[in-house]
């Protein structure tokens, strides 16, 4: 299949799997994770409709954004992030999903303050509470949101997830649906600078559980780009 027709497949089984448990399709979008796949195939993966498109590394952003990678389309940064490369992304992309401990925090709104804009960003937690696994755990998610008025540059727009890799297909749907409570819980205590609009949740192997559990964006690399080359 050609990337045109993989996104177009992609595309449809969301559609199917949120019309399977009584959701308007228009709420899951598409986020292409671009990583390893150069400027002109990102392309064709955005004139093929993906809603964004998520970056891992920030090297490659900055490769592929002046490269015209991302078309007219959201890039969103979704990757481990280290504190002297905050500078690259903030006010340069729209979402950093990947904000996995308070250091960063503090780096992303030290730099906001700097350009003189607002940052929007996502949590990740770390759901399965794998040490090999950044994020932070669901307790602490809480927290931090019942402080972001500290960060007045800041604003959470969400949480991001990867659960532990499946033992088994529906394996994960426990975690998503643990994810989705926990942004109901915050949601319902109205902190400022704090919104729960986005849950990203659901790779190319369990999309579909995750938005059955709620999921409002899918990063989905595999299933349009094919498996990546790790060796070149
Ligand atoms: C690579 C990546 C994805 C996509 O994974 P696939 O299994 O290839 O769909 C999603 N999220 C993050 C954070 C990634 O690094």
């Amino acid at each position: 299949m050609t990337i045109e027709e993989k996104v177009a497949a992609v595309r449809a089984e969301i559609d199917n799997a949120a019309r399977a448990c009584g959701r308007d399709e228009k709420t899951v979008l598409l986020c292409a994770a671009t990583k390893m796949n150069d400027a002109e195939t990102v392309l064709r993966a955005v004139r093929a409709g993906v809603d964004c498109c998520g970056e891992n590394r920030v090297q490659e952003f900055l490769q592929k954004q002046p490269a015209g990678a991302y078309g007219d389309k959201p890039v969103h940064f979704i990757g481990r992030l280290q504190t002297n490369k905050v500078k690259y992304l903030v006010g340069a992309v729209d979402l950093i999903q990947s904000v996995d401990r308070t250091e960063l925090l503090a780096a992303i709104e030290k730099e906001a303050v700097k350009r003189g804009v607002t940052q929007n960003i996502l949590l990740e937690v770390n759901v399965g509470g794998e040490e090999s696994k950044g994020g932070f755990a669901p307790t602490q998610v809480a927290e931090i949101c019942a402080s972001m008025s500290n960060f007045p540059h800041l604003r959470v727009r969400g949480l991001m997830a990867i659960p532990p890799i499946a033992e088994a297909p529906g394996a994960n749907r426990k975690y998503f649906a643990e994810i989705r409570r926990l942004a109901v819980d915050i949601a319902a205590k109205k902190y400022d600078n704090v919104s729960m609009e986005c849950l990203s949740m659901g790779m190319s192997g369990d999309f579909a559980d995750a938005i059955a559990e709620g999921s409002t964006m899918v990063r989905v690399g595999t299933a349009i780009f094919g498996p990546r080359n790790y060796n070149t």
